[in-house]
C-alpha cells in the first residue's frame, strides 16, 4: 500500500486515485488497527472504486497529555494489515504537517461539541471536528466511512459536513465487537486481564437497556437499569449516560417514540471505554 507523509503527497495521490471519475472512500482512524477498522475499510470497498485509510493520532483532540502518550500505536503492523485488506493509500502525516506552524483556525459544531460526551471532555469534538474538516480537504474523498461505535462523533461529522456543505457522502457501519460484546477499541489493548473480562459489563448494560426499551419502559428505567448493571462490577466506574433522539440528538424522557441512541462510558482499569446502542420502542408505541 502506498504511503503519504505529507499533504502534497496526499493530494497527488488522491487526484490519481480519482482519475477517470473513480469514486474515493476515505477512512480516517487514530491507528493501533482492529477488526472494527476493517469493516470500516470492507464497507468502503464495497462502495468505492478506491480506498484511503488515514492513521493520525490527532493531539488537539485529546484533552490529557498523558491520554495522548499512552495512546498505542503500530505503524509498521498496521501498514502490513493495510495492504492485505485492499486499501490503495494510507495517509501517514506527522502532526506539524496537519497542524502547520501558526496553524489558528478551528471547526466547532457550537451546540453538539459542549453536550453529552462533550461536555465531560472540553475540547474534544472541536479538535475531531477540525481535523476530520483537514483530511477532508486534503484527500477530497466522495465518500467516508465512520463507525457507530463514536456515536457522538458520527453526530459532530454529519452536522459539519451539513452546515459547511461539504461534497462527502457519509456512511455509518455498525460496531463489531468480540465474542462477549465489548466493542473492539485500540484502547482495549491497555487493559489488563482481569480488567478486560470486566469490560464486557457495557454491553451486557446496553443489552438490558435495550430489551426494556423493546418491552416499552420508559427512559427513566433504562438509566436505572444501565446505572445499576456498571455498579455491580466493582472494575468498572460509570463516567457517562446519555439517551438521545437518534435524529436530533436531544435528551430524550419517558416512553420512547421513536428510535433512540444511548451513549455510555466506563473507566475499567484507568482505560476510558465507550459504546453505544440504537434502541426502538416496540412497534406499538411508533
Ligand atoms: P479510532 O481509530 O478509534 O479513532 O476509530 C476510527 C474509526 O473506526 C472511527 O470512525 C470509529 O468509530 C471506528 N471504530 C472504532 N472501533 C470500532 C468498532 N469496534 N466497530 C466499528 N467501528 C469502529
Amino acid at each position: 500500500v502506498e504511503t503519504c507523509a505529507t499533504v502534497a503527497a496526499m493530494r497527488a495521490t488522491a487526484a490519481r486515485l480519482r482519475q477517470g471519475g473513480r469514486r474515493l472512500a476515505l477512512v480516517p482512524t487514530m491507528g493501533a488497527l482492529h477488526d472494527g477498522h476493517l469493516a470500516l475499510l470492507a464497507a468502503a470497498r464495497a462502495r468505492a472504486d478506491a480506498v484511503v485509510v488515514s492513521i493520525f493520532v490527532n493531539p488537539t483532540q485529546f484533552g490529557d497529555p498523558r491520554d495522548l502518550a499512552l495512546y498505542p500505536r503500530s505503524e509498521a503492523a498496521d501498514a502490513a494489515l493495510l495492504a492485505g485488506a485492499g486499501a490503495d493509500a494510507l495517509f501517514l502525516p506527522a502532526a506539524a504537517e496537519i497542524y502547520p506552524p501558526g496553524d489558528e483556525t478551528i471547526v466547532e459544531t457550537t451546540r453538539l461539541a459542549g453536550v453529552f460526551h462533550g461536555a465531560r471532555r472540553p475540547g474534544h469534538f472541536r479538535g475531531v471536528a477540525t481535523v476530520v474538516c483537514k483530511l477532508f480537504n486534503i484527500v477530497a474523498p466522495d465518500l467516508a466511512i465512520f463507525g457507530e461505535k463514536d456515536y457522538q462523533q458520527l453526530a459532530v461529522v454529519r452536522r459539519l459536513v451539513r452546515d459547511l456543505h461539504l461534497p462527502v457522502e457519509i456512511v455509518a457501519v455498525p460496531t463489531v465487537r468480540a465474542a462477549d460484546g465489548l466493542a473492539l477499541s485500540s484502547r482495549n489493548a491497555r487493559l489488563a486481564p482481569e480488567d478486560r473480562a470486566a469490560a464486557a459489563v457495557l454491553a451486557r448494560a446496553l443489552d438490558r437497556a435495550q430489551a426494556l426499551a423493546a418491552a416499552g419502559a420508559p427512559v427513566e428505567d433504562l438509566h436505572e437499569a444501565l446505572r445499576a448493571t456498571v455498579a455491580a462490577e466493582p472494575r468498572a466506574r460509570l463516567v457517562g449516560l446519555d439517551i438521545v433522539d437518534a435524529e436530533d440528538f436531544a435528551p430524550v424522557q419517558g416512553r420512547l417514540t421513536r428510535r433512540a441512541g444511548i451513549m455510555l462510558s466506563a473507566e475499567v482499569g484507568g482505560v476510558l471505554l465507550l459504546d453505544q446502542r440504537e434502541v426502538d420502542p416496540p412497534a406499538g408505541d411508533r
